[in-house]
């Protein structure tokens, strides 16, 4: 699976949730735990690093 190959998304649903992922674009409930990115929310501690540019890597190698 590769979660970077999702297709674009349906631009109806960007309008109407003013709350949503800035990485995944997955639908966030109130309550939810959420990661603010400088003003945008993100789902989880792996769509923020996504969204600020940061890449997972192995130390020695990059
Ligand atoms: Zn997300």
């Amino acid at each position: 699976m590769d979660r970077f190959s999702q297709g674009l998304p349906d631009p109806q649903e960007i309008e109407c949730e003013p709350l949503c992922c800035a990485a995944c674009l997955c639908e966030i409930e109130p309550g939810d735990s959420i990661w603010n990115c400088g003003g945008d929310i993100c789902c989880s501690a792996d769509c923020a690093a996504r969204h600020m540019g940061a890449e997972e890597g192995t130390a020695g190698e990059a």
